[in-house]
């Protein structure tokens, strides 16, 4: 399945609703040695913190997956066989659930091999091979993860949310045990003071035991719970403190070493805010106990780590815009009354990410906005970043995956997006970031919630207007942003075919559009189609019973949006309800029947997995005749289960 444009496999396996793929570390190799060891340091701490989700997930989830790699690796039977195939994609769904509930959903999954069948794997294996317990035997092993495995009725969901049950009794996460819903909220509110305008985030480390009638917290440290994985991670941190580079990096590694040492949330607090702080050192990370979505009370922190550095060239990019964004202001197409005399553009970090572990392995998030605590956040920010390298690997993978073959026109489309929708797609964004929702202004007196459900709706066009009309402009070619003035097009392209039907594959069958940025995209679309349509700039046709977008006019496509930006922001300005509710109504909401199902048909024929996740690059250690690190080499030639296998064997600490 390779699929790139440089030979480099972006794709890299494929099974149940996963896709895997690989990210580039592009500008690994122009870094200094020091960062590249900083890195290297901070990825093994990264690593050894793996098996602590896995029994986060749910406490049978760590004895499952090596019972299961056991068998995957000493199985003696046909390994061409439907039931071992079965096993093998089981596995792999394990492998990027971090356990046997599915990622996203959090139900549990369900293997496609019968009971006979592993029980006859696991009873033909050496006993050492297996996961057991002291005293227990090979068939005790079996009876307790069995109906765990198969019985749709046990631990069938990771976390509960449904309103009037026992969020806590119902879930499988392994945050509570014992404990009711209510003995919980009680013993957390007992903690709180509504005086306190610091507090930590109570309960954030540690899991919540009711034993002999008595409710107490197993802290997460490193004389703890988990203390053999934490112990590590302090190990490779303290190295990474030796190679920090400058002494605000060294604090926030020393405050996390202190953290993880003593598991005391105030020291976890002032670690936040060194971090955040620290917007200087070219390599930043995240390793702890951070979000909390695992938790149906949203307490207890699932751990993560992601080792990063700054993307320099991207970057600039953003600054260059929003240095810019007097310029911009001043010569946009809105009337001059609604325009700010005074304004200043947003400038967004890009980072370039060297190693996933814990919750973003290998599912992750494209942007990071932490810290999470409220209180730090409301007197001191927070930092938000979005991961340049994900974003490019899921396009690139996406390149070869049939989806423009089917949707895109003609060969001129299909030639323009090669060349330049990568470029122009972040181009895009950035304009809509850094400077859409920050031009305009309110007349006086003007309720800024004037808008009420439309609100957002407008506010999403008028940013993305903002960036269409601009992205022609020669200014992006001077400023360096697009290659030549042909580029503007490719956006255009794939905006109108996004729009007006793509888009559409994320509807389900009878519905109509709802959240707001889809609904302004096809606000733009249809009402550029509309108002295009007697000069023919922009025509859906049909060819071979399928729709395509085709745009004869590009230049005219701007004057359009330019003039629809115009009118956007004069609706935002003045609070103009009735034309804002108008105008959503008629373009944005309602969705052709026949077309929505003839999209989701050619979708559906493609095949494409719903769902994606990444594996890391290996980093090795080059070294000279005295043992001193003169390199660290960057591979990506490992693949999925290699990869898995491999962390299993070589950080298992739990
Ligand atoms: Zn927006």
């Amino acid at each position: 399945m390779k699929t790139s444009d440089d030979n480099f496999a972006y794709s890299v396996d494929k099974f149940a609703d996963l896709q895997i793929l690989r990210y580039k570390v592009k500008g690994f190799d122009s870094l200094t040695l020091k960062q590249k060891e900083l890195i290297y340091y901070l990825s093994e701490a990264a690593l050894h913190g793996r098996d602590i989700l896995f029994d986060q997930n749910g406490k049978y989830n760590l004895k499952i997956r090596r019972m299961l790699e056991a068998v995957y690796i000493g199985y003696e039977g046909d390994r061409t066989d439907a039931e071992f195939h079965a096993l093998e994609v089981y596995l792999k769904r394990v492998w990027f659930s971090s356990g046997i509930h599915h990622h996203y959903s959090t139900d549990k999954f369900l293997p496609g091999f019968t009971v006979d069948f592993l029980l006859n794997a696991v009873m033909s294996l050496d006993k050492s091979m297996l996961p057991l317990s002291e005293g227990e035997t090979v068939a005790g092993l079996c009876n307790k993860l069995f109906p765990v495995i198969f019985d749709p009725e046990i631990m069938p969901k990771r976390v509960n949310q449904a309103d009037g049950e026992d969020l806590l009794l119902t879930s499988a996460s392994n945050y509570y045990v014992g404990v009711t819903q209510q003995e919980a909220e009680n013993f957390y509110s007992a903690m709180k003071s509504s005086e306190d305008e610091t507090p930590v985030m109570y309960g954030m480390n540690s899991r919540l035991e009711k034993k002999n009638g008595e409710i107490t917290e197993i802290v997460w440290k490193l004389d703890g719970e988990y203390g053999n994985a934490i112990s590590k991670i302090v190990y490779w941190l303290e190295k990474a403190m030796n190679v920090a580079e400058n002494s605000k990096q060294k604090e926030v590694i020393a405050l996390l070493i202190d953290f993880y040492r003593t598991g005391d949330l105030k020291i976890f607090d002032e670690y936040s805010i060194c971090w955040l702080k620290d917007t200087e050192s070219r390599v930043d990370f995240v390793n702890g106990f951070i979000e909390s979505y695992g938790d149906p009370l949203g307490l207890k922190a699932s751990w993560e780590s992601i080792v990063n550095f700054k993307d320099l060239e991207a970057t600039h990019r953003t600054e260059v815009l929003s240095s810019n964004a007097q310029w911009f202001e001043d010569h946009s197409p809105v009337s001059s009354q609604f325009k700010k005399s005074e304004v200043k553009g947003v400038s967004a970090k890009v980072i370039t990410a060297a190693i996933l572990a814990g919750d973003l392995y290998p599912a992750s998030a494209i942007g990071i906005n932490l810290p999470n605590s409220n209180w730090i956040r409301s007197i001191h920010g927070s930092k938000s970043v979005t991961i340049g390298n994900l974003t490019d690997a899921y396009n690139k993978a996406a390149k070869g995956n049939g989806f423009r073959d089917e949707f895109v026109y003609g060969e001129y489309e299909k030639e323009l997006l090669d060349k330049y929708a990568d470029t122009t797609g972040d181009l895009h964004t950035d304009l809509h970031e850094c400077l859409g929702h920050g031009s305009g202004k309110l007349l006086p007196g003007v309720d800024p919630d004037a808008l009420k459900a439309y609100g957002a709706t407008i506010e999403e066009a008028r940013a993305d207007l903002f960036g269409l009309y601009y992205i022609p402009d020669l200014k992006m070619v001077e400023l360096g942003l697009t290659p030549d003035s042909e580029a503007y097009k490719a956006e255009y392209y794939s905006y109108m075919m996004n729009g007006l039907l793509t888009q559409l594959v994320r509807i389900e069958p009878g519905c109509c559009i709802e959240e707001s940025h889809m609904r302004n995209r096809q606000l733009i679309a249809a009402w550029a189609l509309e108002h295009g349509a007697e000069d023919g700039v922009v025509q859906l046709v049909v060819k071979d019973e399928k729709t395509y977008v085709v745009i004869n006019d590009y230049e005219k496509l701007r004057s359009l949006f330019g003039q629809l930006l115009a009118e956007i922001q004069r609706i935002k300005s003045e609070g103009d309800y009735e034309t804002a509710r108008a105008l959503v109504e008629k373009y944005a909401v309602k969705v052709n029947t026949a077309l929505h199902s003839e999209i989701l048909e050619r979708y559906k024929a493609l095949n494409l997995a719903p769902y994606k996740g990444f594996i890391n690059p290996v980093y090795t250690v080059v070294t000279d005749d005295e043992n001193n690190i003169t390199d660290i080499k960057v591979d990506y030639s490992e693949g999925y289960t290699e990869q898995m296998l491999r962390y299993s064997r070589d950080y298992s600490n739990l």
